[in-house]
């Protein structure tokens, strides 16, 4: 029976770990240098959809809705998922690639459909929809709540005796001969391990570097803007506005709006230095094309804003895969998309410790090995949309 060790407690080091349990591997030891949650899984914007080119990555996302619908069932939680669907609108210059990526979703078993213009403005009556040439809808999208998740999924690993440390920082990996033998703390504690798996994020640069793994992780600064609407909006699904380049959802009352043209988006040399706030730059940036897309909205303010740090690869794409080291295991660079597939990529990286190949359909563990990057066979999608981020 293996003793494996995680390192990180956000949610992609707590799926891998309810993954394993699944898998009938119980001697589990989550190591946590701060608290469950406190990195970027604590700030996510939570947004769910399986809307991707990349067909493993939509297969991940579409595996991860099973477990989003039934979290109360399956852990005992309310992991707080608004299932209000994922809206897409479009110009005419990405209906090439859009209609592609909706076939190719479609083919894997994705619930989206093609809806008009003025289908769209029935869910979102304040928005303008004139310059956009068609949209999608997925009704099983939605957005969650990822400190909800982490937590809940924290105190179901506890209830099956998963060991979850908190304030147990990672110094070292231990390794010898080629074979990892566990983890040296901060405090000199040794935990040893037959398998360590890396889930820490941009923190997995410095852990890997001493031995030899080059890990192209940058962390970046993201800031997103919180707007009151001064007005009640109903239910509208969240939307993706590939024509202003902006996403919008509900959070609570108010409206939490992010840039998807890259600009709120910048490199960072210290994944633990960024403002806590967003630049005037950003929010006045946001607020104008807020401004513009939502005409029907009368009276807004900008009430705050959220800023995180996500953890970016080269082709904007996880890397979930083995070492050369044997028993060592990076589950990291998730670029700023990793909470809707998060259930998959625990699944695919528990596939790998148990099996060492994927069990999820559709889903190709080689796409996300770590050395693609050397290759240069990056995974990109084969219908990137013009100006948008690739992480679509
Ligand atoms: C502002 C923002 C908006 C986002 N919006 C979305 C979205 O809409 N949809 C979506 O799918 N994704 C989104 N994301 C991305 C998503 O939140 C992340 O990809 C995901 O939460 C990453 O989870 P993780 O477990 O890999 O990393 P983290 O949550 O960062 O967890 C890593 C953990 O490792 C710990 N750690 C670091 N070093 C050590 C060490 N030496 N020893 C022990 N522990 C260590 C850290 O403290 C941290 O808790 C967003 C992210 C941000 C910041």
């Amino acid at each position: 029976m293996s003793k494996v060790v995680i390192i990180g407690g956000g949610i992609i080091g707590a799926t891998t770990a309810y993954a394993l349990l699944g898998k009938g591997i119980t001697d589990i030891t989550i190591l946590e240098r701060d608290t469950v949650g406190s990195g970027g899984t604590g700030k996510t914007a939570g947004i769910i959809r399986c809307h991707y080119g990349v067909t493993s990555i939509c297969a991940l996302a579409l595996y991860s809705l099973d477990f989003f619908e039934n979290a109360k069932e399956l852990i005992g939680t309310d992991i707080e998922f608004e299932q209000v669907g994922y809206l897409v609108g479009i110009g005419e210059e990405n209906l090439e690639p859009f209609r592609a990526s909706l076939a190719n979703q479609r083919s894997i078993g994705v619930e989206t459909e093609e809806i008009t213009p003025a289908a769209a403005k029935e869910l979102w009556p304040t928005a303008n929809v004139d310059d956009f040439a068609t949209f999608c809808l997925e009704k099983r999208g939605g957005y969650g709540d990822g400190y909800a998740t982490v937590q809940g999924l924290a105190a179901y690993l506890r209830t099956q005796g998963v060991a979850i440390k908190q304030g147990a920082k990672v110094a070292e990996l231990l390794a010898a001969d080629g074979k990892v033998s566990g983890v040296k703390l901060v405090d000199g504690e040794i935990v040893e391990a037959d398998v360590v798996v890396v889930a820490a994020g941009a923190w997995s640069v410095p852990l890997l570097a001493p031995l030899g793994i080059d890990l192209p992780i940058t962390p970046q600064f993201v800031q997103e803007v919180v707007i009151d609407p001064a007005m009640e909006l109903g239910t509208p699904p969240v939307f993706s506005d590939l024509v202003s380049m902006q996403y919008v959802h509900l959070r609570g009352p108010e409206l939490l709006f992010g840039n998807s043209d890259g600009t709120s988006v910048t490199p960072i040399t210290d994944p633990d230095v960024y403002p806590n706030h967003a630049s005037n730059e950003a929010i006045e940036r946001t607020a104008e094309k807020a401004i513009l897309r939502f005409p029907g909205i009368e009276d807004p303010g900008v009430s705050t804003t959220t800023t995180g740090q996500v953890d970016s690869t080269p082709d904007n794409n996880a890397i979930i895969s083995a070492t050369d080291i044997s028993g060592l295991f990076v589950a990291a660079g998730m670029s700023g998309h990793g909470f809707k597939i998060s259930p998959g990529v625990g699944r695919l990286m528990a596939d790998l410790i148990v099996e060492g190949d994927s069990t999820i359909p559709n889903v190709k563990a080689s796409d996300f090995r770590l050395s693609r990057f050397a290759e240069g066979d990056l995974l990109l999608s084969p219908y990137p949309y013009v100006g948008a981020v690739g992480i679509r």
